[in-house]
C-alpha cells in the first residue's frame, strides 16, 4: 500500500462525508490523508507491527480502516459511502470520463511528469488526460530552486519541449501544452530567465519556501511576482497544506486586484493535500475579479482526478465556470495565456 494510494482512499472517504454532511468526520479523514502524503509512512510494515495509530491524526476508527485496505486493498466504510451516496468507485473513474467534462471542463493546466518529480512519462500522462475527455493538458514541471525534485533548466526545458512536440503526435486528439510550475523567490523575482519563460505555452509561479514572511515583505512578493510579464497563473497561492502548515498571510485583496487588473489567473490547486486556494479565498479572489484555475496538480496519472475532488470547492466559494479557464476552448485560452 503506498501512501499515495492510502491517501487517496481517505480523501474520498473524507469527500463522501463531506456530501454527508458530516464534516467533523471528514475533517479527521482530511487530515490523516494530508499527514500520509506529507510523512510517507511505510504503512505495510505499521500494519505489519500493530502500529497504525502512530500515523498523525489515526485513531482508533480510521487505523481499522486503513488495516483492511491493506489486508485486501478495499474498505467496506468507503464502499459503503459510494453505495449510500451513488458515486462511481475511483478506480471506474479513473481512465474513464471525468464527471466534470459533461459540465463543460476541457482540460487539466497544471501536471507534473518524471521530468521532476512526478511518476510517469509526457506520454502516460497525455494519454490519462485524454481517456478523461480533456481537449488539453498542460505539463507544468518545477523550476531548478527545488534541487530536491530536479527541476528543469533552460537546457533541459528545451529537451522536454522536444518530447510534447513528440507526444503531441503520439496521442491524438488531445494537446500537450508545455508550462513550468517556476519558483517565487524570495525577493519576488522568479527562478528562471524571462527569455525562457517567454518560450512556453503557460508558466505557473508557485510560492513553495519562505512561506512564513513577514506580512508587508509577503504582498511585496506576490505583487511582483504578479506583475511579471510572463507570469499566466499564481499557483496554489498560500502554499498551505490543511492540517499541517499554515499557508502565506499577505494583503490578498491588494495581490488580487492586482492579479485581475493584469490578466494573472488564481489557481485552486484541488490535490487534497492543498486545496488552495481555499474556497474563502476563491470567492475573496472571484470579487476581485480575478479569473479562476482548477488544476489537479497530479504527479501521477491517477491524481488527475483531484478536480473531480476538487470541484466542491469552486461550488463552495460560488464561483461560476465562465470565471474558471479551464472552461475555455484551446483558442480562447491561448488568448488567456499570450
Ligand atoms: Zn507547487
Ligand atoms: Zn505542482
Amino acid at each position: 500500500m503506498t501512501p499515495e494510494d492510502a491517501a487517496a482512499t481517505l480523501a474520498e472517504i473524507a469527500y463522501l462525508l463531506r456530501h454527508k454532511g458530516d464534516s467533523h468526520r471528514a475533517r479527521a479523514f482530511s487530515r490523516v490523508a494530508t499527514s500520509v502524503l506529507r510523512d510517507r509512512p511505510d504503512i505495510d510494515a505499521l500494519r505489519a507491527r500493530g502500529q497504525l495509530e502512530s500515523i498523525d491524526g489515526v485513531g482508533a476508527t480510521i487505523a481499522r480502516i486503513l488495516a483492511e485496505l491493506v489486508d485486501t486493498g478495499t474498505s467496506t466504510y468507503l464502499d459503503k459511502l459510494r453505495e449510500e451516496l451513488k458515486l462511481p468507485s475511483l478506480s471506474d473513474m479513473q481512465f474513464e470520463l471525468s464527471p466534470l467534462v459533461e459540465m463543460g471542463y476541457r482540460g487539466d493546466l497544471h501536471a507534473h511528469t518524471d521530468w521532476s518529480d512526478g511518476h510517469a512519462s509526457i506520454t502516460q500522462m497525455a494519454q490519462a488526460a485524454k481517456a478523461r475527455g480533456y481537449q488539453y493538458l498542460a505539463i507544468t514541471d518545477h523550476s531548478p530552486r527545488i534541487t530536491v525534485v530536479n527541476g528543469l533548466g533552460p537546457e533541459r526545458l528545451a529537451a522536454q519541449r522536444r518530447m510534447i512536440d513528440a507526444a503531441n503526435q503520439e496521442v491524438e486528439g488531445i494537446t500537450i501544452l508545455q508550462g513550468i510550475e517556476v519558483d517565487i523567490l524570495e525577493d519576488g523575482t522568479l527562478d528562471l530567465p524571462d527569455d525562457t519563460l517567454a518560450a512556453l505555452d503557460v508558466v505557473i509561479a508557485s510560492p513553495h519556501m519562505k512561506l512564513r514572511m513577514e506580512r508587508a515583505a509577503m504582498t511585496e512578493r506576490m505583487l511582483l511576482a504578479v506583475r511579471h510579464p510572463h507570469v499566466d497563473i499564481v499557483g496554489h497561492p498560500t502554499g498551505r497544506r490543511p492540517g499541517s502548515r499554515a499557508g502565506a498571510e499577505y494583503d490578498f485583496e491588494a495581490v488580487f486586484r492586482e492579479a485581475a487588473s493584469r490578466g494573472v489567473v488564481m489557481e485552486m490547486d484541488c490535490d487534497p493535500a492543498r486545496m488552495d486556494l481555499s474556497p474563502e479565498l476563491a470567492a475573496l479572489a472571484a470579487s476581485c475579479g480575478c479569473r479562476l484555475s482548477l488544476d489537479s496538480d497530479a504527479h501521477a496519472p491517477d491524481q488527475l482526478l483531484y478536480v473531480d475532488l476538487g470541484i466542491w470547492m469552486a461550488r463552495r466559494a460560488g464561483v461560476e465556470t465562465d470565471r474558471i479557464i479551464n472552461w475555455l476552448p484551446l483558442p480562447e485560452l491561448r488568448e488567456v495565456f499570450a
